[in-house]
């Protein structure tokens, strides 16, 4: 399916924004890495898809009614195998935010290798149109609010700006014994996102919110682990 295809489904479907799936399809589609991914229903199913994926694992729920998964018992890490898996769906199934609400499936996909995490996303402004952001995720972004705009499109030297405007910038080059992130994957997501042919110059008529949360960022690459995309009214 091409880009436009995702959101065309999602608004076919009553959908105000794409599930997590489709949000990651869409990101490939610009370039964006992901983690290899699938969608299950049961705890069965998901035993047996584990055999096309490589551990450690991670299951999350897929509802359009769960908007913070990890909140609402929706997210789990490090899984090593089938078994694993399996008990992992049917505990997740019976959290009590889960239960109630509409569940389309559960996310199962490979995990990312460990990183600094990024937030990068896009918007619309009524005035300016289609902005990009970019901020350090985790306690950054929701307590210090550690991020930086810009109006689309940017150019490559405007994305490493907006980098070099964050507060916590020294942590790309690796502190306290982290290790380095790499800027120059930061700055690509930023163009993808932000850029000329990037997501929201393209597709901003379509989408209202664009949100990676997160980005992990090693020193040889970056990879969307969450996406969520929600779609203007029509
Ligand atoms: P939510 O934001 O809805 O709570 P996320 O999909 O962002 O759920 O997952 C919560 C956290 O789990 C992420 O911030 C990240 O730290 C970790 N995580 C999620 N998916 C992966 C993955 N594929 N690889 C590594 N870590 C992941
Ligand atoms: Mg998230």
């Amino acid at each position: 399916m091409s880009a436009i295809d995702y959101i065309t489904e999602a608004r076919k479907q009553g959908r105000a924004a794409l599930d997590e799936l489709a949000g990651k399809r869409l990101l490939a589609s610009f370039g964006v890495s992901v983690p290899k991914s699938l969608v299950v229903q049961d705890a069965t199913e998901a035993a047996t898809a584990c055999g096309n994926l490589k551990p450690p694992l991670v299951l999350k729920v897929v509802s359009p009614d769960i908007l913070h998964k990890s909140d609402a018992g929706g997210v789990k890490v490090g899984l090593g195998n089938a078994h694993e898996v399996e008990e992992a769906v049917r505990a997740m199934m019976k959290r009590p935010a889960i239960e109630g609400a509409r569940i389309d499936g559960f996310l199962l996909e490979e995990m990312a290798p460990a990183g600094l995490e990024v937030v990068v996303g896009g918007l619309r402004d009524p005035q300016f149109g289609p902005l990009v952001m970019v901020g350090l995720g985790g306690i950054f972004v929701e307590v210090l609010a550690d991020v930086s705009f810009r109006i689309c499109p940017i150019a490559r030297l405007d994305a490493e700006e907006m980098l070099d405007e964050l507060k916590g910038a020294a942590l790309f080059r690796g502190a306290r014994g982290r290790n380095p992130a790499s800027r120059e994957a930061i700055v690509d997501v930023l163009l993808k996102v932000g850029g000329e042919n990037g997501l929201m110059m393209t597709h901003g008529e379509d989408i209202a919110e664009a949100d990676i949360n997160p980005l992990i960022v090693t020193e040889s690459g970056a990879v969307a682990v969450d996406a969520r995309f929600v779609l203007t009214k029509v």
